[in-house]
């Protein structure tokens, strides 16, 4: 492109700039076409991402545009404006930190849940030690409730809510210590279970109570529940709507024991608790919150018995649980 023509676009770019800063425009966000290239053959060519067909073999000085530049109206007495120097944009104004060309950087591509992070955290004023009896706490705590666990047993009854009712023994409940400061949720009852009327004490219940125990706990120590009371026909998962039907009733459960940690064993009881559908294995070993609990998503011990060789993050996971909670210890009701 001859040299006369870069100037006059440049002129032209700086005016278009000084009108949108008149119009209090800060800071733009612009997104450029992607260039691919589009083999026909030998023919090589360049499209963007509208499709628009970019040159790259043929002399740049070449290239015109493929639209026509409307001449400027004859008569038309445009106000002139000197063009000086660029001054120096006002402290503060974010036109401070445009990039010259030449120092351009790549754009930072924010994903949207980086966006609200920031957001919040630029909205939300620090707490500091003088604040802290003006501040009012708005994170969702769990629900003070008039709920027993008896109340809701009552409730349960002889259920017949849900399709499970038709191959299962019996209804199992929580059991374990129901004001504990611990709760261990799973999916739903298996055979030994169902027979004996008694959550997690098959082969991936003793493998449970052995990882209770590895943080000095014992078993009776902490509340061990279901998102299902019943078993489903040949240890299958619950459907959604199984799940959904006797979920409420743990959720009321949660609310009445208010445990200081929930450890969610395999993906349903994760996807139940929290109404996610991220996988056990992205999460696990991080702490989630339940309105103001935190839950520790770890693998369910069946699928521990399947491979061992997990048992080492379990592990790690449930270290992270002793330590929250002895650090909690001054509040701690086991
Ligand atoms: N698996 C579970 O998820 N829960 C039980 O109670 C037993 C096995």
């Amino acid at each position: 492109m001859p040299h006369s023509q870069v100037s006059e676009l440049i002129a032209d770019v700086r005016e278009q700039v000084l009108f949108l800063r008149d119009l209090g425009v800060e800071a733009l966000e612009v997104e450029l076409p992607e260039r691919r290239i589009v083999s026909g053959g030998s023919d090589k060519r360049v499209v963007d991402s509208e499709r628009r067909e970019v040159p790259v073999d043929a002399p740049r000085a070449s290239y015109t545009p493929s639209f026509e530049k409307a001449p400027p109206p004859e008569k038309l007495e445009l106000p002139k404006r000197e063009i000086t120097p660029v001054e120096k944009p006002a402290a503060g104004s974010r036109l401070a930190v445009l990039p010259s060309l030449k120092d351009r950087k790549p754009p930072r591509v924010t994903k949207p849940a980086e966006v609200a992070k920031e957001r919040r955290e630029s909205e939300v004023p620090k707490k500091s030690i003088d604040q802290d009896s003006a501040l009012i706490d708005v994170s969702p705590k769990l629900e003070e409730t008039t709920d027993t666990i008896e109340s809701i047993r009552e409730e349960i009854g002889e259920c017949m809510r849900c399709p499970l009712r038709e191959k299962r023994i019996q209804v199992v409940h929580t059991t374990g210590n129901l004001e504990a400061d611990l709760m261990f949720i799973g999916e739903a009852p298996g055979a030994d279970e169902d027979e004996q009327g008694v959550p997690f004490i098959g082969r991936a219940g003793q493998l449970l109570t052995k990882i209770i125990e590895s943080i000095g706990y014992k078993r009776e120590d902490v509340a061990i529940g279901n998102i299902n009371r019943c078993r489903p026909p040949g240890n299958r998962a619950p459907t959604l709507v199984e799940a959904h039907t006797c979920r409420p009733f743990l959720l009321r459960e949660i609310a009445v024991i208010k445990p200081k940690v929930i450890v969610v064993l395999g993906n349903t009881a994760l996807h139940n608790l929290l109404d996610t559908k991220t996988g056990i294995t992205k999460v696990r070993g991080e702490f989630q919150d339940y309105f103001g609990v935190k839950v520790m998503p770890t693998f369910h011990p069946a699928y521990l018995l399947r491979d061992p060789n997990k048992k080492r993050e379990v592990w790690e996971d449930m270290k992270k649980v002793r330590e929250y909670l002895s650090g909690n210890q001054a509040e701690t009701r086991v």
